[in-house]
Order: structure tokens, then C-alpha cells, then sequence
């Protein structure tokens, strides 16, 4: 989607070209000479961009030289016309980032960030830029939606806190709640279950699975049940520092109310935000993404593994359990414990992984992604997997099941089956009864 031309300031009039020319016995009459004469010159006030680099945090968009290694792993730009470099090049030739759609496509996933020489850092500048748009009140309904459920309700997906725990009812075998162990206590582990795996369908899915193997695997567990509240470590990426910090604040209350011995999260998200920020709040407590915790445990795993699941799997590396935080071997280790599992790797994997599209506050965007994307990162993730031939796409993080069971639906993919590593490790457990 090339921007129009007004857009760009163009001067015409600097524009030369020959109505003929013949060049070396070549006609290069019209638009085409121009390369052999004065170049298009631009004429742009460096404002914009010295208003993105003067934020906190802003400040290293200024230091992209243009060499374009971005654009090629930005996820965004496959399905759209985006990447640091564009959005450098687009601020400095009068596009105001604070009030463009370009704010809002970002997912933070880090690709950028990897292959960069200059370390232009989009996690650092969207987050600052966002926060401004969202003190301005210029925020999109949907997101806008997302943070004051939120606010309101300890969970972006607008459910009733008192219910967080209401999901372990059908679990089947006991999940203790650390306010209810009574003498029973400490844990060792306490489970911080997380907003999706707690209210979303597909993600209770993976809760009850999560349960069944830390009881099979005599896991002394316990969860914070209502007193738990999102992590808001994605509203803080999608600019509500404010609402993060809240958040934050009671979550490490909670945390620190109970003894326990290490804390495992269901998500990606959340683990990247008790590790990485809310250890800046002083928070600083060992901290394990669910595959890390059971893969340190594939001895005792192993055995109960007794059902072959006979597919052909291949796995989505989470951006914030990958990229951000160097984790790629754990999911891997499990599913090839699965007897019967043939695991594929797609193109884009491990290190460059392609994006789902949920993280940065792109789970809350949806609607306004598609109206500037040709299709949805979680759509174009799911072709991948099918030009893989896979059965089944693997997934750790609650964002990713009902994002890529959409994107299976949509694009006409109905055969391919997502399933959270969980889920498949439950299945083979319980003989294929789940
Ligand atoms: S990789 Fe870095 S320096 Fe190169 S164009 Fe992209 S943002 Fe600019
Ligand atoms: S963080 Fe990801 S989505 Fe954002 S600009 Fe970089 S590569 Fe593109």
C-alpha cells in the first residue's frame, strides 16, 4: 500500500525528465529518464521524528540508517507495507506516528530488533509512543475496550473476577487455592494460571489438561483463584502503563501473601512479565514457562506417556517465550516425548518465528489490523503450517489456540487441528480418552 504521493511531499517541479532521450542507442523517452538527471527531492521537516525520539524510550528510531535488514523479517510487512525502516522513513517525510495507523500494527515481536545494526528498538519506542496516544484519548475502540475490562475487571475479556477460579470445577482431580491450604501449606509450586486459561474456552482447555499432569505428576501445587488478576504486561506493551503498574502492584501483594517455592506460568507473556518487569518493581522470584517446569521433569513425565498420538505435528515458537526470552528447546523436548509424534519445522521458526499477531495489544486489534493487512499474521501462520503438511499446530500460549482455530476456519483450513503442548501431553497420558 504505497502512500499517495501528496502524502510524501513531493516536488513535482524538481522532477526532470526528457520528453526523448536516447541513451547509448536505448530510447528512455518519459518518465523513465529520470534517473539520468536531477533526482526527486523531498522536502520534509524532521519534526515528526524528533517528537518520537524525544520520548522516553523513543529515542533510538533516530538512529536507523536505512539498510532495510528489518523490512525483510517483519512479520507485518508480509501481510501488509510495514517495518522500522518505513516507519522511520514515513516520520521524517511528515507522518505523525502519534496519530497514524502505523501506532497500532506493531506486535512487538522482535524480529526487527534481532537483525538490526543500529538497535532501533520498536519495544522500547511503541510503548512510549502508544502511552502518549493513550493519555491523548487516541486509542482504537477495540483496544480501548480490552483495557478498561481490564481496569474494571482483573481480566481483559471482561469476566467476573470472584469466577477466575471457576474453571478447576471440572477438572477432576484437586486444585488447591493458597488462600484455602490452611495447614496444608506452603506449595512448592505456585501456579500463576493467567486471564485466558482461566475464562477462554480453548484456554480452560489447557488449564484442566495443566491440572491433570501436575497431579500425575505429584506436582505440591496451588493457584491464587480470585485473588489472581492479569498480568498486564500486553496492555503495558499496547501503552497503558498506568493500568500495568496497578496490576503489578497487586499481583506482588498476592505473590509475596504466600510461602511458595517457585512460581509456573501458563503463558509466555506472563512469564516474560514477572522475569522482566516486575522484577523492576522488585519483584525477583524464580519464575518457569510451563514447558521449562515439565521438561525438567521428563523422567518421571516419560512413562506416563502411554498413548501414541500418530500425527504430524509442527510447533509456533511464541514471540515472548522465544525471541524475548531465549526459550526454544523445552516445547520441542516435550513433544518429542509423545510416542507416535513426528515433529516438522516450518520455514519460520525458532529465532525467526513468525508472529500470531496477539502480542503488543494485537490480540485486542483484530478488526483494525484486518482493515489495513491483506489478511491476518494468525492467517498467514496457518498456511505455513499447511504448506507443511502438518495435522496438528502446537502451540504454548493462551493467545495462540483460539487465534490460529480462527485463522484454520477463515482460511478454509478446518483439517488442521491446534492443540496447546497441554493438551497433547494429556492426551497421550489418559490413553486417549481426552
Ligand atoms: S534494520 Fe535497523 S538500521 Fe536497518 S533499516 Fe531497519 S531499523 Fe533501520
Ligand atoms: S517488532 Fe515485529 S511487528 Fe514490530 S516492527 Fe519489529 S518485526 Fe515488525
Amino acid at each position: 500500500m504505497p502512500r499517495p504521493l501528496e502524502e510524501q511531499k513531493v516536488i513535482q517541479s524538481a522532477v526532470k525528465e526528457k520528453d526523448e532521450l536516447i541513451v547509448d542507442g536505448m530510447d528512455i523517452s518519459g518518465h523513465w529518464n529520470r534517473m539520468f538527471g536531477q533526482r526527486v527531492i523531498f522536502d520534509y521537516s524532521v519534526e515528526n521524528l524528533e517528537k518520537v525520539a524525544a520520548l522516553d524510550g523513543g529515542e533510538s528510531l533516530g538512529w536507523c540508517y536505512g539498510c532495510a535488514k528489518c523490512t525483510g523479517v517483519c512479520p507485518i510487512d508480509i501481510v501488509g507495507d510495514y517495518s522500522p525502516r518505513k516507519i522511520h522513513r514515513r516520520t521524517q517525510t511528515g507522518v505523525d506516528l502519534f496519530t497514524s495507523e502505523d501506532l497500532w500494527l506493531c506486535t512487538t515481536c522482535m524480529n526487527c530488533l534481532r537483525v538490526c545494526p543500529k538497535e532501533v528498538d520498536m519495544i522500547q519506542i511503541m510503548p512510549a509512543v502508544r502511552e502518549r496516544a493513550v493519555l491523548d484519548g487516541s486509542v482504537p475502540d477495540e483496544l480501548q475496550k480490552a483495557f478498561e475490562d481490564t481496569a474494571k475487571f482483573g481480566n481483559p475479556l471482561g469476566q467476573p473476577q470472584r469466577k477466575r477460579a471457576a474453571w478447576a470445577k471440572n477438572a477432576e482431580v484437586p486444585v488447591p487455592i493458597m488462600a484455602c491450604l490452611n495447614g496444608d501449606g506452603p506449595a512448592d509450586v505456585l501456579w500463576y494460571v493467567g486471564s485466558y486459561p482461566s475464562y477462554h474456552p480453548r484456554g480452560i482447555d489447557a488449564s484442566l489438561a495443566a491440572a491433570r499432569i501436575f497431579n500425575a505428576l505429584g506436582v505440591n501445587f496451588a493457584i491464587l483463584g480470585k485473588e489472581e488478576k492479569d498480568d498486564g504486561d500486553t496492555q503495558r506493551l499496547a501503552g497503558e502503563t498506568g493500568l500495568f503498574e496497578m496490576l503489578a502492584e497487586h499481583n506482588i501483594e498476592v505473590f509475596n501473601k504466600y510461602e511458595w517455592g517457585t512460581m509456573v506460568v501458563t503463558g509466555p507473556h506472563e512469564y516474560n512479565a514477572f522475569n522482566n518487569e516486575y522484577s523492576k518493581l522488585g519483584f525477583k522470584r524464580p519464575v518457569l514457562h510451563y514447558t521449562q517446569f515439565l521438561a525438567e521433569r521428563l523422567h518421571d513425565l516419560r512413562p506416563l506417556l502411554k498413548e501414541s498420538v500418530e500425527a504430524r505435528v509442527t510447533f509456533h515458537d511464541p514471540c515472548y517465550l522465544g525471541r524475548h526470552n531465549g526459550e526454544y528447546d523445552a516445547p520441542r523436548e516435550l513433544l518429542r516425548a509423545i510416542p507416535g509424534l513426528e515433529l516438522v519445522e516450518m520455514g519460520r521458526c525458532r529465532e525467526n518465528g513468525y508472529c500470531c499477531g496477539g502480542g503488543g495489544g494485537g490480540m485486542w486489534l483484530d478488526s483494525f489490523t484486518q482493515d489495513h493487512t491483506r489478511m491476518r499474521l494468525s492467517e498467514r501462520r496457518v498456511q505455513e503450517a499447511v504448506e507443511y503438511e502438518a495435522d496438528i499446530l502446537a502451540v504454548c500460549c493462551p493467545f495462540e489456540v483460539s487465534r490460529f482455530e480462527d485463522a484454520a476456519k477463515s482460511t478454509g483450513n478446518d483439517q488442521l487441528k491446534v492443540l496447546d503442548i497441554l493438551e497433547l501431553l494429556d492426551h497421550s497420558m489418559q490413553g486417549g480418552k481426552r
